[in-house]
Parts: structure tokens; sequence; C-alpha cells
């Protein structure tokens, strides 16, 4: 037997797991690292510490498995996306903390790109819609803020990556300086069209060529970990960003396959393979892999607070002791009689894009309790996925029957049927829910030759299929009532 590893780095915890050959997860190590809040709205991650977790997690996993590391042909990395780190390639130390996806702190400079004009340019060129979330312009304020940075990066001496460049830099023994597609994808500096950087972009924003890190596939031999760590070289051979792994890993590889991975945020991806399709509804395009893991595009609507809604119904209102424990109370009413709650915590992400939106409830009566906030907690949920497929069945103008599901919030059978009934489709929740991995597995799997593709895998097992059930007239109702809750809470800039 042949096992494959894979390494995830996530927004709030590392985690190492083993595969065997047909893709069952043999062992798993997780780690937690900590969330550094240096204001309000900024977010960061000490770099040296997720590096530490990450090699504590694979290390473990190894032990756990009882695994000999000969046994292992590859490594597969997938992480959390657009996240930026700086580092000095003299002395290997990042020049700041990583500055995290959901930082908020260069959303003035966005509003100036977008006065400016360059919103067209930028969608057409990197397909994304400007805003703080990509890296371009967290590179730039860390070269704006941290004293001497510019100066380095002048002389060439500071690297930028995503955090799979950060691990690969060092797991390779400081060799590679490399990014796969989808990361690259993530950085609002990519020109997705033809595949480089683009100088255009680089310039304006201010940042040297020489920082960018060598763009390669998501899958074949792109590194090799240094036998440093385990004793042995193992090659790395697959490379993604989380949301692009999770789509591999539910198997999404023909023309508008569809995930929705429901973690603290939704992210819903649809495979368009070599169709770039530029959204008119506020959908993204992105790079994303085919079913032998080469380039392809994809389409993506992302929403900010989705499993986060539950964790603040337990940590902030108190109304919960575990997140699980939703389902138990939101089961106790048969609808939310008319309470609406917008999570709208850090804006409203697509396709509203409005970075300056604020959460509301709506609709409440005397009658209302406990048991309807929460209930209405997870329809938002199912209501903002529904906002994205709409979206998405208009761009890709036909309607989408089925949706795969993944993330932890996915154990929530209730949330799966609102999302079912909300959006009319069918929701697919797969046996194994950890498709993140999964992808980065598969990935590498083809990429140390074990595999020519997706379709000689074993096929995808279903745990349950959600249908919808909800009729027309109803379904129609409950929308006016959230679109309307949704127009209240924005900001009419
Ligand atoms: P991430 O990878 O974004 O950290 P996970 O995929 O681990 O997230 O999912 C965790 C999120 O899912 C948390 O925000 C949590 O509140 C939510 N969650 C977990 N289990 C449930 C559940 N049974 N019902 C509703 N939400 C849940």
């Amino acid at each position: 037997m042949k096992y494959i590893l894979a390494l995830d780095q996530g927004t709030t915890s590392c985690r190492s797991i083993i595969f065997n050959e047909y893709f069952e997860m043999i062992s798993m190590a997780q780690e937690e690292f900590t969330q550094i809040y240096p204001h309000p709205t900024w977010v960061e991650h000490d770099g040296e510490e997720i590096l530490r977790t990450q090699i504590k997690t694979l290390k473990d996993v190894i032990k756990r498995s009882g695994i000999d590391v000969s046994e292992i042909s590859s490594i597969g990395i997938t992480n959390q996306r657009e996240s930026t780190i700086v580092w000095d390639r003299e002395t290997g130390c990042p020049v700041y903390n990583s500055i995290v996806w959901q930082c908020r702190r260069t959303a003035d400079y966005c509003d100036e790109l977008e006065e400016k004009g360059y919103s067209e340019y930028i969608k057409n060129t990197t397909g994304l819609t400007i805003d703080a979330y990509f890296s371009a312009t967290k590179i730039k304020w860390i070269l704006e803020n941290v004293p001497g940075a510019k100066a380095l990066a002048k002389e060439g001496r500071l690297a930028f990556g995503t955090m799979d460049s950060w691990l690969i830099y060092n797991l390779s023994g400081k060799k590679d300086h490399i990014t796969d597609y989808t990361n690259a994808s993530r950085t609002m500096l990519y020109d997705i069209n033809n595949l480089c950087w683009d100088e255009k972009l680089l310039e304006i924003m201010d940042i040297p060529a020489s920082m960018m890190p060598t763009v390669v596939s998501s899958s074949g031999e792109l590194s090799y970990l240094d036998e440093s760590i385990l004793g042995r070289s193992i090659p790395i051979t697959g490379i993604a960003g989380d949301q692009q792994s999770a789509l591999f890993g539910q198997g999404c590889v023909t023309y508008g396959d569809v995930k929705n991975t429901y973690g603290t945020g939704c992210f819903l991806l649809a495979n368009t393979l070599d169709e770039k399709i530029d959204s008119k509804c506020g959908l993204v395009s992105t790079l994303a892999c085919k079913d032998d893991g080469s380039v392809c595009y994809a389409l993506e609507g992302s929403v900010f607070i989705a499993g986060a809604l539950i964790q603040w119904l337990r940590d902030e209102m108190g109304l919960i002791h575990s997140a699980a424990e939703s389902e138990y109370y939101a089961n106790l009413v048969d609808g939310s009689d008319g309470v609406y709650i917008v999570p709208a915590f850090s804006g409203l992400g697509a396709p509203h894009w409005d970075m300056r939106a604020k959460a509301i409830i709506t609709g409440l009566s005397r009658g209302s309790n406990k048991n309807h906030l929460i209930r209405a907690s997870l329809e938002a949920i199912a209501f903002q996925l529904n906002d994205l497929l709409t979206a998405l069945r208009e761009d890709l103008g036909e309607n989408i029957a089925v949706l795969k599901a993944d993330g932890g919030a996915c154990a929530n059978d209730l949330l799966m049927q609102l999302t079912a009934d909300i959006a009319a489709i069918t929701v697919d929740r797969p046996k194994n829910i950890e498709s993140t991995a999964l992808g980065a597995a598969m990935l590498a799997a083809i990429g140390c030759g074990m595999y020519n593709s997706v379709s000689d895998m074993p096929s995808r097992v279903t745990d349950k299929k959600f249908y919808a059930g909800y009729s027309p007239e109803k379904r129609e109702t409950l929308l006016k009532g959230w679109n309307e809750a949704v127009k209240m809470c924005r900001s009419h800039e």
C-alpha cells in the first residue's frame, strides 16, 4: 500500500492527513494557532507559528499512523487563500505577520483604485472584483508600512507568498519560491487570460516583480520536502487553494459542476473548464483544476459569514452551547415566523459586494423567541447561498440541479434541507466531508503518477441527498422577505 500526505493549512488550524491509495483517511493531526487582532477590523497570523504548527502536525500524523516515511509517495498542500506574507530571502524571516484574507485594513485603498477607474481592467485581467480580501493591496500595505521594506524589495531581497509559497519555501529547505495557478489567481495581480503576473498591476501597486513566486501547475513534480524534516526527501506533487482543492475533492471536473463549502463563510464554486465567464451578477472568475489536474476556469461566489453566524449565537448571544445544538432548537419551530437575520458583520460579499453594510434582524414580533432566531440564522445561510446560486444560474444560463456540500456546518441536516428548499436544488453530501484535504491528496496522486485523472479514481460516495420541498409560492414569499431585509442593511453609498 502507498500513502499520500495532505497538508491543510487553514485559517484557524493546521492539519495533516494521511490517505491510502483508495483515498481512505488513515490518520489525522490538527492544531490551532493564534488569531491576532491588532485593531477591530484587522486580522493577522504569525508566519513562523504557522510553519511550526504545520510541521508539528506533519510529524504527529506520521507517528500516529504507524506508517514508515518510505511508504509515503507524495505530499499535497492546500491552504487558506489570499493571506499574504512577505519575507527576506537572506534571513528567511518574515518582515511582518501574515495579513489574513479577512483583514479589511486596505478597504480605503480599494476605494481609491475604484475611483481611479481600475475596476474594469482588474476584472478583465484577474477575474476579480476590487476588494481588500485579495492579496495585492495587502502586499502594498506591508511595503509601505514596514520600515525599510520598500528599499529591500527594490533590491530584490523580499519575497511574497500566500501560505502555500511560505510553507513550500521552508519545507524545501529554502530552495523553491513557487505558488500554483489557483493561489496565484487570488492575488489580484495575476493575468488569468495569459497565465502570467500582470506588469501593469504590479506597477500600479508599486510591487517589484522580483517579489513574486514562480507559478506552477497544481499537479506534477513541483518541489521536494527537505530530508532534514522527516529524514527522507518526499516529492510535493499537488498544490491548490482550499476552495479549488475542495472543488476537485468533490469530483467537480465537468462543466457546471458546483460545490459549496459550509465553513466560517460559504464558498460556492462552479467549474467552467476552458470557458472564462465574465460574471454579470457579482461572481468572480478564478483558476481551478480539470480532471487531470491541469488549469481551467471556475466561477466563484463567497459569503463571509455563514457558520460564523452560528458561532455568534453561541459565543456572543449565548443562545446555544454548541454549533450542533442550533439544529435541535431550530427544529422546535416549523418556520422563523417572519424573522430574518442578515449577517453582514463584515459587510456583504458576493453577489452584493457592499463593504459597509451592517448586520440586521428584522420582522420581530412579541411572539418571536430564541428558536425563531436560531432558525432564522440557519435560513440566513441558505438565503445567502440562494443569492449566489441565482447569480450562478444566470451567468451560466442554465439551471443547476445538484449542489455538492462539504465543510463543518454540512453536518447539520436541517441546514442542508433548508438549502434544498430555499434554493430549489438537490443537495448531495458525501461520506467524506474533508473535501479540501482530499482534493490536495488527489492532485498529489496525479502528480506522482499514481492516477492519471479523477475519472480513474475510486468514485465519490454520497452520504445523503436532500430534495427541494417548498412550493413555488412559499419560496417566493420567503425570498421576498429576505430581499427586503437585505435592502434594509445596505449602506446605500
Ligand atoms: P473553517 O474551515 O472555515 O474554520 P469548518 O469547515 O471547520 O470551518 O466549519 C466550522 C464552522 O461551521 C463554524 O463556524 C461552526 O459554527 C459551523 N458549524 C459546525 N457544526 C455545525 C452544525 N452542526 N450546525 C451549524 N453550524 C455548524
